[in-house]
């Protein structure tokens, strides 16, 4: 049997298959390359001795699903295909709705008719919207979100949640990431953004490798004690491990649940439980890397939250996973992953 692994080129997907593959799984990826590369899978078979199963295409593709799902028998889909630059879905709302919810239908769709039920999908601390009260736990209420993007996390959760009080048979895990970062210890995967980067860390080491000439600070006057918005940055090794033991988790109630009839619904955190500032990232990755970013200081970036921290406490109980690297190796991994690649996989 073999994990299904949608969007299994891209930055978290092929850390995650790294990681299914390092603990025995066999992993079939189906991506359509829009926003990844071919050359990521070649550095998935270096890091790990095996080439998983790759086909070119798109979740949206009923046909190209059926055939995978024909010729290999799954016992898991995990879901990372989707688009996610917060920016981009504010212009092109229809393409995100498009893409991400339908297909997330469609998977799904595919999905019952081969009898596969079993399910971890990628989601975001997005959903919680603005709250007052920190740091968030699963019981957080679910807020409004400020973007397109944030509406289809939140849209696909209701959609996962639904199907499964449909029928019991589904298992579904919703994984809320925090602010995934870092890069795989070797530095052969990391993050590839298209274009200038949306997010801090890859913006910050491309300034670092000479690409940017210098950061843009989004705001200073925010209710921090340093004025700079915090967030709660993870490795992006935690969290692709975060998802094997997920997918453990799925496998037990697998086998239990002919004894037992408990909703198989899980909703997990995926952050560290510690808030950075943007001006302690920026100073952290000097001090893990030697090298100074310039950065200059911009209006404020609209939708932005102030404070955004997780309580994990849930994952632990639940699934025994916790982050393990702090965010000085976070930044030493993405500027070793960007300073071996510092035009990404091209
Ligand atoms: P990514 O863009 O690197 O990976 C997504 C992959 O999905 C890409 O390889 C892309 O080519 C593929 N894809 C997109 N639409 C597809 C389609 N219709 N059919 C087949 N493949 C398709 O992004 P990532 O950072 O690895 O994020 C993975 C998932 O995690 C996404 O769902 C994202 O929304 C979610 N997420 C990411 C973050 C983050 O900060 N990176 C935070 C929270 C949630
Ligand atoms: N940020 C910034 N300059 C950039 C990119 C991000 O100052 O070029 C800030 C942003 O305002 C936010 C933090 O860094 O406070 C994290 O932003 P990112 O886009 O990485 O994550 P998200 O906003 O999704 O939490």
């Amino acid at each position: 049997m073999a994990v299904l692994v949608t969007g299994g080129a891209g930055y978290i997907g092929s850390h995650t298959v790294v990681e299914l593959i390092l603990a025995g799984y066999d992993v079939v990826i189906v991506d359509n390359l829009s926003n990844s590369s071919r050359e990521s899978i070649e550095r998935i078979k270096t890091i790990t001795g095996k080439t998983p199963e790759f086909y070119h295409a798109d979740i949206l593709d009923r046909k190209a699903l059926r055939e995978i799902f024909a010729k290999t028998e799954i016992s898991c889909c995990i879901h990372f295909a989707g688009l996610k630059a917060v920016g981009e879905s504010v212009e092109k709302p229809w393409e995100y709705y498009h893409n991400n919810i339908l297909g997330t239908l469609t998977l799904v769709d595919e999905m019952r008719r081969h009898g596969v039920k079993n399910l971890i999908f990628s989601s975001s601390a997005t959903v919680y919207g603005d709250q007052e009260t920190m740091p968030l736990t699963e019981a957080s209420p679910l807020g409004t979100c400020s973007n397109p993007y944030g509406f289809t996390k939140a849209m696909q959760e209701q959609i996962l949640r639904d199907i499964q009080t449909a029928d019991r048979e589904w298992n579904v895990t919703l994984l809320r990431y925090f602010n995934p970062i870092g890069a795989h210890p070797s530095g052969l995967i990391g993050e590839d953004p298209r274009g200038i980067p949306n997010n801090l860390l890859p913006y910050i080491t491309q300034v670092a490798v000479g690409r940017l000439p210098h950061l843009g600070l989004f705001g200073d006057d925010y209710d921090t004690p340093d004025g700079t918005c915090i967030r709660d940055y993870i490795h992006v090794v935690d969290l692709a491990i975060g998802h094997l033991m997920a997918l453990r988790r799925i496998e037990e109630q697998t086998e239990q649940s002919a004894l037992q009839s408990a909703p198989q619904l899980g909703v997990y955190n995926l952050g560290t439980g510690n808030g950075y500032s943007v001006l302690e990232v920026i100073a952290g990755f000097t001090k893990a890397t030697g090298i100074e970013i310039p950065w200059v200081l911009k209006p404020r970036r609209s939708g932005d939250l102030a404070v955004s921290y997780a309580n994990a406490d849930k994952a632990w109980t639940e699934l025994g996973w916790e982050a393990t690297y702090d965010i000085h190796q976070m930044c030493a991994h993405a500027w070793n992953w960007q300073s071996k690649n510092p035009n990404g996989y091209e």
